[in-house]
């Protein structure tokens, strides 16, 4: 097997890697900034219309959700960004009225947006930035061995080009 092959196979599976643990650390302190927002959520059972309060881990615990959302692009600091923007958001929490698991509307979701927007969109940019310069890193690193591989092999054609030569004169002056 080509020693190329090897290391761009392990490239790959670095750099994949790398994404995924850069996606977990996103939402994860995405999660981080809703349990920080100091601000409690009220929320309206669907099945019985009883409105209650729940805790801010619970709220970014996750867990069933649906959700109705727009996506606009907005100028912001002279970047464009993609912000969602959520009209409706239900989640199952434990309703004290019920005793059973069932779906509540958030009631003050316009408040916890207007909160955690652009905390979420720092971290979710820095994020991006640790993300390619990381990749960048990963590509250079791997670049250096490729780049070993690449000059051995054409070594090896260049030897054995010579060595075809050699034999094509040993052959003519037979
Ligand atoms: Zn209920």
């Amino acid at each position: 097997m080509d020693i190329r092959f090897v290391i761009l196979f392990i490239m790959m599976i670095v750099l994949i890697g790398w994404v995924i643990f850069c996606g977990v650390q996103f939402v994860r302190s995405g999660r981080q900034i809703i349990v920080d927002a100091n601000l409690k959520t009220r929320v309206k059972c669907e099945k019985c219309q009883m409105e209650y309060e729940v805790s801010k881990e619970e709220l970014s615990r996750s867990g069933m959700s649906k959700s109705q959302s727009v996506t606009k692009t907005e100028l912001h600091h002279g970047i464009l960004v993609r912000r969602r923007r959520y009209l409706y958001y239900a989640k199952k929490f434990r309703c004290p009225h019920c005793g059973k698991r069932r779906y509540a509307q958030i009631l003050n979701l316009e408040e916890l947006q207007a909160m955690t927007s652009p905390a979420a969109l720092r971290t979710g940019l820095r994020w991006l930035v640790i993300m390619c310069i990381g990749g960048f890193i990963i590509l250079i690193l791997f670049g250096i061995p490729m780049n070993l591989a690449e000059r051995r092999h054409e070594n090896r054609v260049e030897e054995m080009r010579q060595q075809r030569v050699e034999e094509l004169l040993e052959e003519f002056n037979k």
